[in-house]
């Protein structure tokens, strides 16, 4: 059952469990999937669920991931280790580190170094992320952040507190006695890591140092990933992490799979051309499972509110009108007027997440659900935390862990101001922690809580429309996708920067473009309101790597001004 389905490469990937492994390939070819398989693989080998390590790059491919395999295992499911660099650094943390401490997100670093710059000239966020890049590249700070590199670290130092970069550093720290690295090591016999592309030189170190390179069964690495989606450059992350695994393990195992079971045939054959221009790459050939399909439709609209009422009709199209919505959510499931779309078959990537309001603002208009992905929900999590954190001071130490959960999980307070999928999580996060051993109950899970990013806001079973930048669409998939902002500026991005990596936004367009499986459609605004002024806009030059054959082209004209409509007078 466990080998069901899967091709021969893919069944090579799955068995080949000792030793350093590498799986390299191409987007829609089954990486994630096989992952799953494998551990299901090891287990059914009769390896203890406690042994198996699996780095995901977001808490929601986590939960996914555990919910597949527990499909195959049931119970054993729990006892595995998934989870994100940071979920493992933080457990690392509570397990052998004796004092209490606190983690202090991005907001929080913020507001400490505000303090103390005081007069300084500093841009306080930009530091932010200079301080989180020195310590993802393990790097010393340079002179010109020095004196405040040093007197940020010795306050996190004054106030027990960890920032999220620290989370990878301090456990690489605690790991470098002998018998604790042993104990690890044994306990974390098969390790994998899936989205390998974009895992940065501190997170490598951390799982380098857990595999036992020379002694099997310890320490079996296995890392999954594509050179062509690694999008997260600018913190670190690198195509050369490939080339470093063959370096550092000089008997890895390749594995290549080829065959891509997402996307129609022009939609991969088109992506693929785009990313070939890329002069820094593996090569590598993906096969199509799947017919040619419809062409891409480059879309030209006159300006951003009529790029988000276009994405609207087409998806009303495919829906069978609005009237059907509030019929449709209130009566089934998986649904739609002609049985075969539902809202969460659709999926709107864009850019920046400037680009989310306006957006926004055609779907509210329409009546359609939808889920953003990303900041805007930001200052909900902290707020979550923050009342988390209250309750457990406010909570009778004695009382049983399920006790505090039912309380909160009833609390209308609670309830009303966690979504659906919020609550899902934090029950899931909430069960990691029942156990009330060192760094677990209530504490532990509100330190966990602290580490839920933008990306885990989405909800896979919603019936809405999928609404994310470009970044946070990673690994996902979706039957229809618009790619809306597809202008130059915007893609590849070249406002307000002055750094312009056009190796990795073209990588970037690519990751959006192969989340499509039936339909891709990319729509760029003649004008756009941006950053305080309007502006006319040409298309995105990475339109013109695709090859005409692939696309169909629409120009929408701008409104024609109706009659009392107060610009009438004008013409
Ligand atoms: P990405 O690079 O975007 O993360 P991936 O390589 O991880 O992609 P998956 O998400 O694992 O790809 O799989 C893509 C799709 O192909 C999924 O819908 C999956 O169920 C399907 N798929 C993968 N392998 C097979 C197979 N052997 N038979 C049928 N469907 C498959
Ligand atoms: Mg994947």
């Amino acid at each position: 059952m466990i080998l069901h389905g899967l091709n021969e490469s893919q069944k090579k990937a799955v068995m080949t469990t000792e030793g350093p492994v590498m799986i390299i390939a191409g987007p829609g070819t089954g990486k994630t999937l096989t992952i799953t398989r494998r551990i299901a693989y090891l287990i059914h080998k009769g390896v203890c669920p406690e042994n198996i390590l699996a780095v995901t790059f977001t808490n929601r491919a986590a939960r996914e991931m555990r919910e597949r395999i527990g499909a195959f295992l049931r119970n054993d499911a729990g006892k595995i280790f998934i989870g994100t660099f940071h979920f493992l650094g933080l457990r690392i943390i509570q397990d052998i580190y004796s004092h209490s401490f606190v983690i202090y997100n991005r907001d929080e670093q913020a507001s400490l170094l505000k303090k103390l710059l005081k007069n300084s000239d500093f841009r306080v966020r930009q530091l932010v992320e200079k301080i989180s890049r020195i310590k993802n590249l393990i790097e010393e700070a340079d002179k010109g952040v020095k004196e405040i590199y040093e007197k940020y670290q010795s306050e996190l130092i004054k106030n027990s507190a960890f920032d999220f970069d620290d989370l990878i550093l301090k456990p690489i720290e605690l790991l470098d006695k002998a018998e604790v690295l042993e104990r690890y090591r044994k306990r974390f016999r098969y390790i994998m890591a899936d989205e390998y592309q974009d895992i940065n030189p501190a997170q490598y170190k951390l799982v380098k140092l857990l595999t036992k390179p020379t002694c099997s069964p310890c320490g079996n690495l296995c890392v999954i990933g594509d050179s062509d989606q690694a999008i997260y450059a600018f913190r670190g992350a690198d195509i050369a992490n490939f080339l470093n695994f063959e370096k550092d393990f000089e008997n890895a195992q390749r594995i290549t799979l080829q065959k891509n079971y997402r996307s129609s045939g022009i939609i991969l054959e088109a992506s693929s051309h785009l990313i070939k221009r890329n002069l820094k790459r593996i090569g590598k050939e993906i096969i199509p499972i799947k017919e040619k399909g419809i062409p891409i439709a480059v879309i030209s609209v006159p300006d951003e509110k009529a790029e988000g009422d276009v994405i609207v009709k087409e998806i009303e199209k495919r829906m069978g009108g609005t009237s059907h919505y509030q019929l449709m959510q209130t009566t089934t499931d998986r649904d739609s007027a002609d049985g075969s779309y539902s809202f969460s078959d659709f999926a709107v990537v864009f850019r920046t997440n400037a680009q989310a309001k306006v957006l926004e603002e055609s779907f509210v208009a329409s009546g359609i659900p939808y889920q953003i992905i990303g900041r805007m929900r930001r200052w909900k999590r902290n707020e979550i935390v923050q009342m988390l954190k209250n309750r457990v001071k406010g909570f009778n130490r004695g009382s049983p862990f399920d006790e505090f959960l039912d309380e909160i999980l009833k609390d209308p307070e609670f309830v009303t101001n966690l979504g659906e999928s919020d609550l899902i999580l934090l029950e899931n996060l909430a069960s990691t922690y029942r156990d009330p051993s060192p760094g677990g109950g209530l504490s532990g899970l509100v330190n966990a809580l602290s580490l839920l990013t933008d990306a885990d806001s989405f909800d896979p079973r919603a019936q809405a429309v999928t609404l994310t930048t470009l970044h946070m669409a990673k690994g996902l998939e979706f039957r229809v996708v618009f790619i809306a902002g597809v202008e130059e500026g915007l893609i590849p991005y070249t406002i307000k920067t002055s750094e312009c990596d056009l190796e990795e936004e073209r990588r970037l367009f690519y990751v959006g473009m192969t989340r499509a499986k039936d339909e891709l459609f990319l729509t760029y605004s003649r004008s756009r309101f941006l950053y305080g002024q309007k502006l006319a806009r040409s298309p995105s030059s990475f339109l013109r790597e695709i090859p005409e054959k692939f696309v169909t082209e629409i120009f929408i004209p701008a409104r024609i001004a109706k009659q009392g409509d107060s610009q009438i007078g004008l013409f």
